[in-house]
């Protein structure tokens, strides 16, 4: 019996720390996922940062991994065209302020008249309307990623067919 490995059409469990450095102040903490509560993934179909999967590919069970990430190579650079402001009735409901909505640091999923999803933090709310920041909270940062392999497993084959994790065990469908 061989280990079974990272590779493409596995699920695969990571726990990781993740360092952000804004080109300025250095490497700081971001962000950490335990081994009891690891990030699950289907290995193979573009669900993580191409970087991170080659760093992780043909690894097994306990291997650990450690690899820095450029911006260019991880959610791009920060784009100022992404701060937009959006008129505060767009955001009535039933023609009602939603105070809870726009609370400042909120992230709210949107879409862009071609349908595509994205995700805005509100900045502020004034009389010109509702600054909304669709930059990835992770754009214009390089990442340095340390973490190890938790578990790995065969997807299923809808899971496959999806393209993506069903859940620790596949069981969550959608
Ligand atoms: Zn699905």
């Amino acid at each position: 019996m061989m280990p079974i490995r990272a590779t493409k059409n596995a699920v695969v469990a990571v726990s990781y720390t993740l360092l952000v450095d804004d080109g300025e102040t250095g490497f700081r903490w971001y962000e950490t996922v335990t081994d009891t509560d690891p990030f699950y993934f289907l290995f193979g179909h573009h669900n993580i940062l191409p970087k991170l999967e080659e760093a992780l590919e043909g690894k097994s069970v306990g291997d650990s991994f450690a690899i820095t990430i450029g911006f260019e190579n991880g959610y791009g650079d920060y784009d100022p065209a992404k701060k937009v402001i959006i008129p505060k009735a767009n955001f009535k409901e039933e023609g009602k302020k939603n105070r809870d909505l726009l609370r400042i640091g909120n992230v709210i999923p949107m879409q862009d008249d071609k349908g595509n999803q994205m995700r805005g933090e509100v900045l502020k709310v004034d009389y010109m309307g509702v600054h909304l920041d669709f930059n990835s909270p992770l754009a214009g940062l390089d990442l340095q990623f340390e973490g190890k392999i938790v578990s790995i497993r065969e997807a299923l084959p809808e899971e496959v067919d999806h393209g993506h994790v069903h859940g620790p065990d596949g069981q969550h469908t959608h």
